[in-house]
């Protein structure tokens, strides 16, 4: 599989002409399937080698309206990876601590430790969407904060900290389907928040604050990646084969200890 997902550098986007549904890239659902299960099980041998080596990390961030399945990820592609060397983060409305600091405060406490992954569910990007889109800052501000993103990236890339970005690409035909699905089914009602459906009313602004956000934020260093996500196990099989990739390339090694296995008698 090529990478047809990345967004190049100073790409501009139009989100209306990448189809969520689309699927050519993976074959048939059975294939993409039996790779996403090869692929999760490889995930979780690298991780165990980027643990055992404590020097680098990797940050997975997912972004995506309500319903596009940045739950449904975590589950999907890490199901199998061992719960001590990945910690996921849900960035929900910003605490009374969190907006007394700068907006890339919370993302900066929560970023991964050296052998771990991190999964930002929602992320700082949400101080270029929906904020944006509320207009709860000046957009004097938020103008500012594409740059202020790229450099606090970098800065973590330079630290050992490899980034892969994913915008979970959903219909708002789909969205409608889930959101039902979670008033007809009383084991989703916690799922749903009236809330949700305010920011359906702006999905035009929405995917507006996204393309600016993925033309300006796509960068060398930490790429933006669109996933089509009106199909679950679509979504999941792509974003598995990336994280997959990106650990291989990372090469995360053993640590050759300083004594001799042989000398040592347990006794
Ligand atoms: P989720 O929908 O991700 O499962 P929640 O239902 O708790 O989780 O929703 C989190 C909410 O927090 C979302 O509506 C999101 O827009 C909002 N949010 C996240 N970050 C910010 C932010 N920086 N400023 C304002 N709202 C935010």
């Amino acid at each position: 599989m090529g990478d047809p997902y990345r967004v190049k550098p100073g790409q501009k986007v139009k989100l209306s002409d990448i189809d969520p549904r689309d699927t050519d890239a993976l074959g048939s659902e059975d294939e993409a399937r039996g790779r996403l299960y090869l692929d999760a099980t490889a995930i979780d041998t690298l991780q165990d080698r980027l643990y055992a080596e404590g020097k680098r990390s990797l940050l997975v961030i997912l972004q995506g309206m309500d319903t596009s399945g940045k739950d449904g990820t975590v589950r999907g592609v890490f199901n199998t990876t061992g719960p001590l060397g990945v910690q996921v983060t849900a960035f929900r409305r910003p605490s009374e601590e969190e907006m007394a600091h700068d907006f890339l405060w919370r993302a900066h406490l929560a970023a991964p430790r050296r052998g771990t992954i991190g999964i930002f569910n929602r992320s700082h990007y949400e101080d270029v969407l929906v904020v944006k889109v509320r207009k709860l800052v000046p957009a004097s501000d938020i103008e500012k904060r594409y740059d202020q993103i790229n450099a606090f990236e970098k800065m973590l890339t330079e630290n050992g900290v490899t980034i892969l970005k994913f915008m979970l690409h959903i219909s708002k035909a789909e969205q409608r389907e889930r959101l039902q699905e979670r008033l007809d089914d009383p084991k989703k009602h916690w799922k749903f928040n009236p809330g949700d459906l305010d920011d359906r009313k702006s999905w035009g602004d929405f995917m507006d604050a996204y393309e600016t956000m993925l033309h300006r934020c796509s960068t060398e260093w930490a790429p933006w990646r669109i996933v089509p996500a009106d199909r679950k196990w679509a979504r999941n099989a792509v974003i598995a084969d990336v994280v997959r990739k990106t650990l291989e390339d990372m090469n995360p090694t053993y640590p050759k200890v300083s004594w001799d296995p042989k000398s040592i008698k347990i006794v």
